[in-house]
């Protein structure tokens, strides 16, 4: 009885071990995955994002004046971070934001948009890869 009588009144003066949330927001825990940003400006277009991506969350638009369009699939994305390990610029062109993972309202039909957007984005590399070769084609026989 002395012995807790003591402790109750010892820890009026030890340090509070937890954490005062809502007062203080909580830390992040260190293996925190959240969202995947993604920032165009640092970009190089290396695709090593894409090709690391177990689900194939990230797909890249071909343009025909050889731009590339980066879209990112938040659905179905497994939050694994693989196309962070894999970019030459991480933290500056990919990286895993403090936002939490899926966001709480999810849109209609989501993945069956996303499944429409990754044939047409197959199909612009094809078209674009097509492209190349006749105008390289159309030199060669220029040169002839
Ligand atoms: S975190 Fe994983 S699943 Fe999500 S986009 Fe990156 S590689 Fe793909
Ligand atoms: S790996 Fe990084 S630099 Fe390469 S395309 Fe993806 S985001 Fe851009």
């Amino acid at each position: 009885m002395f012995r807790s009588m003591f402790n109750a009144f010892a820890n009026l003066f030890r340090p509070v071990r937890t954490h005062p949330y809502p007062a203080e927001p909580m830390p992040l825990p260190t293996a925190w995955r959240g969202l995947i940003e993604y920032n165009e400006e640092a970009c190089i277009f290396c695709d090593k994002c894409e090709k690391a991506c177990p689900p194939k969350s990230i797909r890249f638009f071909q343009h025909e004046d050889g731009r590339k369009e980066y879209r990112y699939n938040a659905w179905l994305c497994i939050y694994c971070g693989e196309c962070v390990r894999a970019c030459p610029k991480p933290e500056e062109a990919l990286w895993q934001s403090e936002t939490k993972a899926r966001p709480a309202v999810k849109a209609d039909n989501v993945n069956g948009g996303w499944f429409d957007w990754e044939a047409e984005c197959a199909q612009s590399r094809d078209d674009y890869a097509a492209a190349k070769k006749a105008a390289r084609a159309a030199k060669k026989n220029e040169g002839a």
